[in-house]
């Protein structure tokens, strides 16, 4: 559910005028839904209110500080994967004590910084990255919580590019290492063992994967348990799909249903790490139509967004919904909506249904609130969009449109290539 609503053939977002918005913000233009957000934020909270929880938001899908906070006054974590992340979760005002680091590569430096703002943990996913967290920890004279990364080997039946809890995963420690690993990461003198973490893939649309990770999951810390290993939190990763086009994926609650017993049996901490499920819906991207150009096997509708501002269709094959911003009587044409950049990659819909468009009309491609602004660049020297942050009928730019000088920041013509000089 989301607050992208018509109201007599207008696009509004809570109680804002989409048109309005795009007139004074300029396209292409990511716009939010507070209370999007934070309804999500609170189902999750809601599901699991029967175990102690933390619902660490991972901040990858969507990384705008206005977005953190609007978390962590509800009380919620973020998922860091990164010591950039870790520098937004700080400046957003996150609590450290509520943020976990995971990544299969990250450096000392990255280490060092997130030891010293004091993280809840690190979720370590090599045996390699467990001696180097060590001898960082060490040169602090500090202990560094853990909790290790185990690969279930699951099937989540997702796109490849967003499974990782298979085998041949780059991510975390094979299942049937995971014991061995553990007593390493016991034996090492400045690691302490909190923890235990999985995460098998994005875009989750049925319950059974998670609940067969989570079974072996739950039989892997009795057994470190038995060792005299003390788990005390089992982060249960993040994954739950949400609706792009047809899909049902199951709500936190049918998700808190099927694992509840499985969780409080363990007397754990459980930490959720949610993205995707509590910012896709709540976002939208508008784009103004530019030309539409009819060929003789194919009609295109040129838009201002392209890839750079939203790669999922390029990337991962991703459906979007399109709709026109205002709505109006008028025929069906089957189009391709791409955007200006010089790749044959760059749209955002192929061969899709949709009323036919106007050059100079809105379109709003739906459920763009996660990993879409966040996975936006500069390709093609193009200034990333603003994004707005809609509550009730307010609203606020919780990032700038970049300019064009932000677009040459940091470039420098060396001396040796003044002009006259040879
Ligand atoms: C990407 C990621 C998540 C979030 O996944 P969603 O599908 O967006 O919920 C959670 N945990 C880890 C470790 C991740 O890499």
């Amino acid at each position: 559910m989301h607050d992208f609503r018509f109201k007599k053939g207008k696009l509004y977002c809570e109680d804002v005028s989409i048109e309005a918005l795009a007139e004074k913000v300029g396209t292409p233009l990511y716009v939010y839904s507070h209370n999007t957000l934070r309804r999500h934020f609170l189902a999750y909270q809601k599901a699991f209110a029967k175990v102690p929880h933390l619902i660490a938001f991972a901040m990858k899908a969507n990384a705008n500080l206005a977005i953190l906070r609007l978390f962590a006054k509800e009380g919620g974590g973020i998922d860091i994967v990164s010591e950039g992340e870790l520098h937004r979760a700080l400046a957003a005002g996150v609590d450290p004590k509520k943020m976990v680091f995971a990544g299969v590569g990250k450096t000392r430096k990255e280490m060092q910084a997130a030891l010293r703002a004091g993280i809840l943990m690190f979720n370590v996913e090599s045996a390699q990255e467990l001696t180097a967290l060590d001898e960082v920890a060490k040169s602090l004279g500090t202990k560094a919580p853990v909790a290790l990364r185990v690969n279930p080997d699951i099937n989540p039946k997702t796109h490849p590019y967003i499974s990782t809890g298979l085998k041949k995963s780059k991510f975390g420690i094979e299942i049937t290492r995971a014991v061995e690993q553990y007593q390493l990461a016991s034996r090492l003198s400045n690691i302490e063992v909190v923890g235990i973490h999985s995460h098998i893939g994005s875009q989750l649309t049925q319950i059974k994967p998670f609940v067969d990770a989570l079974k072996r999951i739950g039989k892997l810390i009795e057994e470190l348990r038995g060792r005299g290993m003390e788990i005390k939190y089992w982060d249960i990763g993040g994954g739950l799909g949400i609706t792009y086009d047809a899909e049902k994926p199951p709500l936190p609650k049918e998700l808190a249903a099927a694992i509840l017993p499985l969780l409080k049996e363990s007397g754990c901490t459980i930490i959720l790490e949610p993205g995707r499920s509590l910012v896709g819906n709540a976002g939208a991207l508008i784009t103004r139509v530019i030309y539409t150009k009819e060929g003789e096997t194919k009609n295109f509708v040129i838009v201002d967004a392209g890839m750079n501002d939203l790669i999922r269709p390029s990337l991962y094959e991703a459906y979007h919904e399109i709709v026109p911003v205002v709505k109006k009587k008028r025929r069906n044409a089957t189009v391709d909506v791409v955007g200006p950049i010089c790749e044959s990659g760059d749209f955002l819909a192929q061969e899709r249904t949709l009323p036919q468009v106007a050059p100079e009309e809105l379109l709003a491609v739906l459920s763009a609130g996660a990993y879409s602004f966040s996975m936006a660049s500069n390709y093609n020297a193009r200034p990333r969009s603003a994004e707005v942050l809609v509550h009730g009928d307010k609203y606020a730019t919780i990032r700038e449109r970049e300019s064009m000088d932000d677009l040459i920041r940091g470039e420098r013509i060396p001396e040796f290539l003044d002009f006259g000089q040879s």
